[in-house]
């Protein structure tokens, strides 16, 4: 929803002020679908601001939800005909968290992502961005399911589709937007945003965001095997990640999370589990690091992923080094709306 039109729009009409904040709120608080729908102004206006203005930038083209009612994607269709997709995840009853993305594509080439497959085709505007927010609270206001009606929308991740920090005055923007009282109003913890390492981009977000949540996607601890499935990593590698991190610590006391996904007999072995601890070490306040081991959704025929009992090794590893860690059940497999399997095939 493009709000500075929207207020250009209301002025041009002689219309008061308190008038943009109604129709705000019916759009960002309630997810009207349709401005026909904002029954505290006037026929004549909502008529009109339908004529002149839209509510979503996009359309949406699909609709998949998985059969236990844990997670939904949707793919949509942005203005120039490109496809992005989001996703609803419940990862604890009662809530939903929104995966939104970033991008169209992604051009950093992580060999187990199959956005990453698709190569960059463009940045998403902040408005692009916050629109799948939008999209979700209209789906989920309209939908006919009560259980996937009661639950809310509290939490919003950056793990959709793009590296956020290669888009940052956008993504920027839409972190403003997203924690504006008068817009969606979302409490700055809820929400958490992913980076393959980009080390500027981690050192200015401590700067400019250090009550949002940082996800570090690691997933290496060796530069050698980092650089083969990231290319990131060369030229951030993994003593310039840390530096960022250590930088970041600098401005912002959060806890930040390490994203680790296990795959089989590449990075899951008990030395793999002992150069991760060393390398949290060495970055210090470790108390500060919670890792994250992410079962990883199949993209690619050479890839497995490592089983439960490899997982839960590596996490008695790190556990006995120190460093807190969490498996990460995976959601949305099934829509194939898992992280890293949002690619859109046109
Ligand atoms: N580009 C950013 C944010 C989007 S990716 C980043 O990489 O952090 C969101 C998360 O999904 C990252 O942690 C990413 O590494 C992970 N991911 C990518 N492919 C995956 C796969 N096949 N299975 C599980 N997680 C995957
Ligand atoms: Fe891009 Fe993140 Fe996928 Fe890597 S994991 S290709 S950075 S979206």
């Amino acid at each position: 929803m493009n709000y500075v039109n929207l207020e250009k729009i209301l002025k041009g009409q002689g219309e008061p002020k308190f008038r943009l904040k109604q129709i705000k709120k019916a759009i960002f608080q309630d997810g009207v679908f349709s401005f026909s729908e904002i029954s505290t102004i006037s026929k004549e206006l909502r008529e009109s601001l339908g004529k002149e203005t839209k509510i979503l930038s996009f359309s949406w083209e699909k609709v998949l939800k998985a059969r236990d009612g844990q997670s939904i994607k949707a793919l949509l269709k942005l203005e120039d005909g490109n496809l992005i997709e989001t996703v609803l995840i419940s990862p604890k009853p009662g809530f939903w968290s929104a995966c939104i993305s970033s991008q169209v594509g992604c051009a950093m080439g992580c060999r187990f992502c199959a956005t990453g497959k698709m190569g960059f085709i463009r940045n998403l505007t902040a408005e692009e961005i916050t629109d799948q927010i939008l999209f979700w609270k209209q789906y989920l206001k309209k939908s006919s399911t009560p259980i996937v009606q009661s639950l809310k929308l509290t939490n919003v991740v950056y793990m959709g589709m793009g590296e956020p920090f290669l888009n940052w005055e956008e993504v920027r923007q839409s972190l403003k937007d997203l924690t504006n009282p008068e817009l969606f109003g979302f409490g700055s913890r809820s929400i958490s945003v992913s980076t393959s390492g980009i080390g500027e981009g981690i050192e200015n977000f401590g700067k400019e965001c250090p009550q949002i949540n940082l996800a570090i996607s690691l997933h290496f601890a060796g530069d050698k095997r980092r650089s083969e499935f990231m290319p990131v990593n060369n030229k951030y590698n993994l003593e310039k990640l840390k530096k960022a991190l250590q930088k970041y610590f600098e401005n912002s006391n959060r806890k930040v999370f390490i994203e680790y996904i296990m795959l089989e007999n590449i990075n899951d072995s008990q030395a793999d589990a002992l150069n991760l601890a060393n390398y949290l070490k060495s970055v210090g306040k470790t108390h500060l690091l919670h890792v994250n081991l992410i079962r990883y959704n199949t993209t690619s025929k050479n890839l497995k992923p490592s089983s439960g009992n490899a997982t839960q090794k590596f996490k008695n590893y790190l556990f006995q080094n120190n460093i807190s860690a969490t498996i990460r059940k995976s959601l949305g497999e099934e829509v194939q709306g898992a992280c890293g399997q949002l690619a859109t095939k046109i």
